[in-house]
């Protein structure tokens, strides 16, 4: 997607050929015009797999799917990554480990997450694939199929896209990083 890596390009900083953050436009600050365009272009890539509902997970996640959500006119939900002692029994379970920060738990209420539908499931970056296996985990406990996965920012020097679909998942990145260069993105072209 031409319009993300663009602004990527334009305002994306590395830090130490390792981490990229788009703070300005997608993860703290955000640009409604370009999640617009962002929530179309996921839509388009999936309007005929029969998606019933979107999964993704807090925080940053949230705002590319409600985007994508109104596209395909589709309710979303949101994991939480701490579960709340009241819900414990009410609530799909999974694990994600971190190699950035510390572990943590994922939670989807069970109420959101009736049985026997198609999800999609979004997230903003794909890295080791560890956030999108533990989404996909609890979309498989609740019954439901994961008919695939769609990531703006992926880092395809990382092991998450050949993980997910030796995992049998359809992957679909907006935006595929080759690698960082002296602190500069390197894409994969289309
Ligand atoms: P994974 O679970 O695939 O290793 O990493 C995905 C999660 O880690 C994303 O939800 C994102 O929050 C975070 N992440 C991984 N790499 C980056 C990065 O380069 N920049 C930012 N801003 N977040 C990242």
């Amino acid at each position: 997607m031409e319009l993300l890596k663009q602004r990527i390009r334009e305002e994306g900083i590395v830090l130490n050929n390792r981490v990229l953050k788009v703070d300005g436009f997608l993860n703290h600050q955000i640009d409604p015009q370009l999640f617009k365009s962002i929530g179309k272009e996921i839509a388009d890539r999936y309007r005929d797999a029969g998606v019933q509902r979107i999964v993704t997970i807090e925080a940053s996640g949230i705002a590319l799917a409600l985007m994508a959500a109104l596209e395909l006119d589709v309710p979303l939900v949101f994991a939480r990554k701490k579960k709340s002692i009241l819900m414990v029994d009410d609530v799909y379970h999974s694990v994600v480990y971190s190699y950035t920060k510390e572990n943590y738990d994922i939670t989807i209420s069970k109420k959101f997450l009736p049985a026997g539908e198609k999800v999609l499931i979004i997230d903003d970056f794909l890295a080791s694939g560890e956030a999108a296996m533990g989404l996909a985990k609890l979309v498989k406990d609740a019954g439901d199929e994961v008919v695939g996965m769609a990531i703006a920012i992926e880092k395809s020097f990382q092991p998450g896209r050949e993980r997910l679909e030796n995992a049998g998942f359809r992957v679909e990145s907006l935006v595929r990083i080759k690698e960082f260069k002296d602190n500069k993105c390197v894409f994969i072209e289309d």
